[in-house]
């Protein structure tokens, strides 16, 4: 089955296309952003305009830093039925998106905040419009929303139904401002995304053509984003490639690609992107024997070799530059191990296959 609900407006004015989609919403929308990117990308002016001119009022949230937490979900419920709002809108990163997906399910079913992951307690959600300002996460189109339980010290996601948004706005300037940083963190994640739908063992061939093209996509397009950060048609491939990797992950879910990241994310703060991009080869070479008929037929479709890829990846320069402890490697296993992705792999993960792929990491002891 391949099903996304979500209206997909794509296009350089794809938000005065979606507008009358938008404004039949509601009457009062709750806006829930970063603290600074959605004014710098222009996107949170453009939507305060379109409001304006449709008689709408809002109330904007800015309070959802990187890796959105629970508590940052609770007081983003509370604002909206504190103002009376009855539609949200997402601007941002992943991070503002997956809390307003949250957010619109907590605050229609009254959740508490240890049962937010509990995805089967929601039988409502308000409808939310997301607008992304970077190209990696594809959380536009998919059902999950990924949060952080500071208590736990845990990153983790739910999937329902009810969280896919009911329309997402893809604008391609939106994006030019995103640093070479983000660019590359934000673009890497979006190719874990595609990757992992060859990985996964609910891998569909009917995804096989999103799969291919947006992975040569990126191939092609990410070193020009970084290097011509203004290069609109570039930035505007890469958000397209972004896009097909939602819908894919939407289906086959991720793996141990993203598992073996978030903890990296919540001990050590590294971006989501770079914590996927630093154990790309290392899944990679740990799923080739199981994946090889995929994997080589993609590498046909690039037109290069395996190491040829790999040579692609080092260019980009990404890694950490600080070691990882070994407390850290055997504190974190379980939670590896028992993560809701890990149902996703090709064959049984075991720990030494984790232990490994960390220690290629490691530099110290
Ligand atoms: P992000 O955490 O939303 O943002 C990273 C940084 O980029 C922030 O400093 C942000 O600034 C900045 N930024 C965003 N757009 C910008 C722009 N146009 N110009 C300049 N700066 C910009 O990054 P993300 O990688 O998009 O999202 C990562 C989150 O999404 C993670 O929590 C990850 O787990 C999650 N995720 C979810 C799914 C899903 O399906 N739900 C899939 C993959 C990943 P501000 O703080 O000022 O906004
Ligand atoms: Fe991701």
């Amino acid at each position: 089955m391949f099903y996304v609900p979500t209206r997909i407006f794509f296009a350089e004015n794809a938000l005065a296309q979606a507008k009358g989609k938008i404004l039949k919403l509601g009457r009062k929308a709750l806006l829930i952003t970063g603290k600074h990117s959605a004014q710098k990308s222009g996107a949170l002016d453009a939507v305060q305009s379109l409001l304006k001119e449709g008689g709408k009022d809002w109330h904007v949230f800015n309070q959802v830093s990187e890796n959105p937490s629970l508590e940052t979900v609770m007081e983003g419920a509370r604002e909206l039925l504190d103002n009376g709002c009855d539609f949200l809108i997402g601007i941002g990163g992943g991070s503002p998106i997956d809390a307003a997906k949250a957010i619109c399910l907590v605050a229609a079913n009254n959740t508490r905040i240890e049962d937010i992951y509990n995805a089967s307690l929601y039988a409502k959600a308000y409808p939310l419009v997301a607008i992304p300002t970077t190209s990696g996460t594809g959380t536009e189109v998919t059902p999950y929303s990924v949060l952080t339980d500071q208590k736990a010290g845990k990153k983790a996601g739910f999937g329902s139904e009810l969280a896919f948004p009911y329309a997402a706005i893809l604008e391609p300037s939106f994006t030019l401002t995103m640093s070479p940083k983000v660019t590359l963190h934000t673009g890497i994640d979006a190719l874990s995304h595609l990757l992992e739908g060859l990985y996964s063992n609910k891998r569909n061939p009917i995804m096989y053509p999103m799969i291919f093209n947006g992975i040569k996509t990126i191939y092609k397009n990410l070193p020009k984003c970084m290097s011509h950060p203004d290069d609109l048609e570039a930035r505007t491939e890469m958000m397209r490639a972004s896009l097909y990797g939602g819908m894919v992950i939407a289906h086959a879910s991720t793996t141990l690609q993203h598992s073996i990241g978030y903890p990296l994310t919540t001990e050590y703060g590294v971006p989501h992107g770079l914590a996927n991009g630093i154990v790309m080869r290392s899944v990679m070479d740990l799923y080739y024997p199981a994946i090889k008929k995929e994997l080589d037929s993609l590498f046909e479709y690039l037109g290069i070799s395996r190491d040829q890829f790999y040579q692609w990846l080092e260019a980009l320069q990404i890694s950490l530059d600080f070691p990882i402890s070994q407390s850290f490697i055997e504190n974190r296993l379980p939670e590896v191990l028992s993560s809701r992705n890990m149902a996703n792999n090709p064959f049984e993960i075991s720990a030494e296959d984790i232990r490994k792929i960390y220690h290629e990491l490691k530099e110290e002891e």
